[in-house]
């Protein structure tokens, strides 16, 4: 893939379309008044048939998992296989999204990856119940593993737990923070650790559970203030004493073991994460770079406009060069994952690292080149800062992506 097909250009103009109407419209109360995004994403899903496409693909799968079960046999693999899922289509609304709203992807994002967690572990019954509400955005997810005191050593340091009663239920206690759709979610992929008598904290089982809104004991924050991805609501959960049956235990009951995932589960999750915010990146830095081309054509100074200038020269092919090569890392991933070529967990970690370090130093150059007015809300270069800047620290920050690339080129 070298280039967007004229297919996807048309449903990109079409998604545009939508945000510039549905969305641009409501920057204000998404930015400053606390609107929760999840009527707006329902909307979206609508109208471009992402609930009707994700509902069918939901009931095929579901189908062939039960044909399995029941011990039928299937058709040859090909007839069988799984549509490859295009993938341009959630890449494509990032891409728009992260253009006036990246918090909204965030919120959109987190809800499939709780629904992805659910879908790649769960039993039928589990993904019955809870996965296909999530995949069609009819209900919001969480997904909760940060906690106050663990966030880069989100394993070692976890300090919630679960604890096996003798009636075979989990008695769940600890908090969580940052977490997004916190203060909204329907359902919760709470990540917690076998509390397990003898066994060094540490080194303890990790639990991951599917829990509802309302269950008695668990509590969600309201919104966190913070500096920008503001279309995505952000909170803390507390848990005393939830009482959670079998049925909520996702990754089920391993032979011989008292259960649970493994910790190779949530990294999946994580991989999946970090390749998303790719499209994230290149929205923000085609928006920033759009803005700042238009801005040094009319801005006027010593009676030429600055972009006669040379050090504002670089900072548009600076920005023109991060552009291209985070493109081309979006075009690498789309097309191998769509040929079903995976990408390794230090791949997809040098991808976020690359490219959200790009588009924050892509937003601040943008600012520069605005002067005064782009510490000015109404020049929208300060919020695709503000929206960026988290990039660097959610789904592992720099560091950590920089340690899961050295980890796998030292154990070459
Ligand atoms: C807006 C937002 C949304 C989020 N959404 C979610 C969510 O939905 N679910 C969820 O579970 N979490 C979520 N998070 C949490 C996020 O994943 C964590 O903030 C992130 O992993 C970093 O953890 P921390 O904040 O505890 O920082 P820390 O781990 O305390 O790190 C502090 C600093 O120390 C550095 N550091 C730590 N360890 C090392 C080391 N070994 N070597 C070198 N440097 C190191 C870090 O890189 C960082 O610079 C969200 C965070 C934000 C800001």
């Amino acid at each position: 893939m070298i280039e967007w097909s004229e297919q996807q250009k048309l449903a990109r103009g079409e998604i545009r379309k939508f945000i510039e109407a549905e969305i641009v419209p409501l920057n204000e109360q998404l930015e400053y008044g606390d609107l929760p995004p999840y009527d707006i994403i329902r909307k979206l899903y609508r109208t471009f048939g992402i609930d009707e496409i994700s509902r069918a693909r939901f009931e095929k799968s579901i189908a062939k998992e039960e044909a399995l079960a029941n011990g039928e046999s299937l058709a040859p693999a090909s007839e069988t296989a799984e549509d490859d899922k295009d993938l341009s289509i959630d890449t494509l609304l990032s891409l728009e999204l992260c253009r006036h709203a990246a918090g909204i992807v965030t919120a959109m994002g987190v809800t499939q990856l709780a629904a992805g967690a659910i879908m790649s572990k769960g039993s039928i019954e589990q993904k019955k119940r809870w996965g296909l509400d999530l995949l069609t955005a009819e209900k919001v997810g969480s997904w909760a593993i940060t906690e106050p005191g663990s966030g880069s050593d989100a394993f070692g340091g976890m300090t919630s737990t679960a604890q096996l009663t003798s009636e075979g239920n989990y008695v769940l206690n600890g908090s969580k923070t940052f977490i997004t759709n916190g203060p909204y979610a329907d359902t919760i992929v709470f990540i917690c650790k076998l509390l397990e008598e003898g066994v060094d904290p540490r080194q303890r089982k990790i639990m991951t559970f599917i829990l509802d809104k309302g269950m008695p004991g668990l509590e969600q924050s309201g919104r966190l203030r913070k500096m920008g991805l503001h279309s995505s609501p952000t909170g803390q959960l507390f848990l005393d004493g939830v009482v959670a049956g079998p049925e909520r235990l996702l990754g089920g009951q391993s032979k011989g073991t008292k259960g649970g995932a493994k910790r190779s589960d949530p990294k999946a999750t994580f991989a999946a994460e970090r390749a998303g915010v790719v499209s994230m990146s290149l929205g923000v830095v085609e928006r920033c770079l759009e803005l700042c081309v238009e801005y040094a054509k009319e801005r006027v100074q010593w009676e030429k406009p600055i972009g006669e200038y040379q050090l504002v020269q670089l900072k548009l092919a600076d920005m023109e060069v991060a552009r291209l090569n985070i493109q081309n890392m979006l075009f690498n991933y789309i097309e191998r994952k769509n040929k079903g070529v995976a990408m390794s967990f230090a791949e997809a970690s040098a991808m976020k690292l690359y490219s959200t370090k790009a588009a924050v130093e892509v937003a601040s150059e943008a600012i520069q080149i605005f002067g005064g007015n782009g510490y000015m809300a109404e020049y929208k270069v300060e919020q695709l800062y503000r929206d960026a800047r988290v990039m660097r620290i959610y789904g592992g920050t720099d560091e950590m992506q920089v340690r899961a690339i050295a980890r796998d080129l030292l154990s070459r």
